[in-house]
């Protein structure tokens, strides 16, 4: 390893999305040696994964409505104002990346833009000679506070002005981001917690000829909801229970109160847009033409897999009484019995304690030792606000080291 003596050294230990930008970014400035030490052959391996489904960069939402998605509240609050959806589409476009604001707000690099090329757009930024990438070099520990990297079975202490890790969650591990870590930080004193599952499915014990019937199947355009946590989507039964973007939202607080309980009931509004009374009277006027109570529930335009649904969950009397009926369809009650292995998640909760950092990102105990990205304790729903905090954290790291 080559280190200069009048410029600063960072270290970034992990090669994902938080610390490309980072050494992005530092690598501009004249002041900085950048050494990424990443145990893959490659970099930005999990950027490439987010890149085969929907790729949402991020989230095109002002800082204020942002913020609101992100939890512990306010913790990442100074980052994303700093570096919001806006910056972060003006950065992309500034290194060749156009982005449209497709569904819901999610933003997407332009059609023909290849993920891949996204991130060979972010690479060029290391090319130069002050940025030296370590592949193969796996972070296994400190010696005396200092981080080691195991490199072709030799243990190398790798001393610089400044450490960064970015190690990413606990998912996904052939992409690199295994997690191992943890117990490493924890020995070394530093307030970690454990890795909780996050934006991921949700397991249900169907009823055998329901899931026969109904395996694979959508249901849209209702409400799901876990103590206040919710969203308005469409989830989709699998073998196993229920995934989908209304599931995600809420997949990380129910995977908490699971911990407590074997069994915990979310509630889902099967027809969001009509209010308790409007579907009253929808089915008062069905009965006065005598439709049946299926055929009532199809002119709501309600799925027949939510039909099915709600059949299953009714008794005669909630299924025949119109009252009853209506409230079984604004607050239909599913009981979940477990969430889909940590390693299937998209995301995880857990890591470095955010109370462990100062407002620079620095761990309190360790001077010049930073965190960035998913390895922080921080949790937010798929849809671009993932990849955005990632992108902020090391944005940000990149302007406060400049600073320091
Ligand atoms: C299937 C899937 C789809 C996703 N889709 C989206 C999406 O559309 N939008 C969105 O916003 N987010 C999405 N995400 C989430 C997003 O990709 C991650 O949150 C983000 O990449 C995390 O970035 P990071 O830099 O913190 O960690 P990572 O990108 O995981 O990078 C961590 C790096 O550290 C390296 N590393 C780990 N341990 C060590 C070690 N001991 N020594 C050296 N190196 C190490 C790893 O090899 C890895 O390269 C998706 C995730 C998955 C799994």
């Amino acid at each position: 390893m080559n280190y200069s003596h009048n410029k600063r050294t960072v270290n970034i230990y992990g090669g994902g999305s938080a610390a490309l930008i980072l050494a992005f970014e530092l690598a501009k400035s004249e002041k900085f040696d950048i050494h990424i030490f990443e145990r893959n052959k490659a970099l930005g391996r999990k950027f490439l994964v987010a890149g085969k489904g929907g790729f949402n960069l991020t989230h095109n939402l002002e800082f204020k409505e942002l913020s609101k998605y992100y939890r512990p509240t306010e913790f990442l609050d100074s980052y994303l104002q700093e570096f919001d959806s806006v910056k972060f589409r003006a950065w992309l476009e500034s290194i060749g990346i156009s982005t449209y604001v497709g569904s819901s707000n999610r933003v997407f690099p332009v059609k023909g833009i290849k993920p891949i090329e996204v991130l060979q757009a972010i690479m060029k930024g290391l090319e130069g000679p002050n940025v030296q990438i370590h592949h193969n070099s796996r972070f296994i520990g400190f010696e005396d506070g200092v981080p080691i990297v195991k490199q072709e079975e030799k243990a190398v202490v790798c001393n610089a002005d400044f450490h960064v890790y970015a190690f990413g969650g606990s998912s996904w591990t052939k992409t690199g981001s295994d997690g191992h870590w943890l117990k490493i930080f924890r020995e070394e004193g530093i307030k970690v917690n454990d890795f909780g599952a996050a934006n991921c499915g949700l397991e249900v014990k169907w009823n055998k000829d329901f899931i026969k019937e109904h395996e694979a199947k959508h249901v849209k355009n209702i409400a799901m909801e876990y103590n206040s946590f919710g969203k308005k989507g469409e989830f989709t039964i699998t073998k196993y229970g229920i995934e989908g973007n209304a599931v995600y939202p809420i997949s990380s607080v129910v995977s908490e109160a699971l911990k407590l309980r074997k069994e915990v009931s979310i509630g889902i509004d099967l027809k969001p847009q009509l209010s308790y009374e409007a579907i009253l009277s929808k089915l008062d006027t069905s009965i006065v033409n005598k439709r049946s109570v299926t055929s009532a529930l199809k002119s709501l335009k309600i799925s027949a897999v939510a039909i099915a649904m709600l059949k299953l969950n009714c008794t005669k009397t909630e299924w025949t009484t119109t009252r009853l009926l209506g409230t079984k369809i604004k607050s239909f009650s599913l009981s979940i019995s477990g969430h889909r292995p940590l390693e299937e998640c998209i995301s995880t909760t857990g890591g470095i304690s955010s109370k462990a950092l100062d407002s620079n990102l620095m761990l309190v105990q360790k001077h010049n030792h930073f965190c960035i990205g998913e390895m922080v304790d921080w949790d937010a729903p798929t849809g671009g606000f993932l990849l955005q905090a990632c992108f902020a954290m090391g944005y940000c790291l990149s302007k406060r080291l400049e600073a320091i």
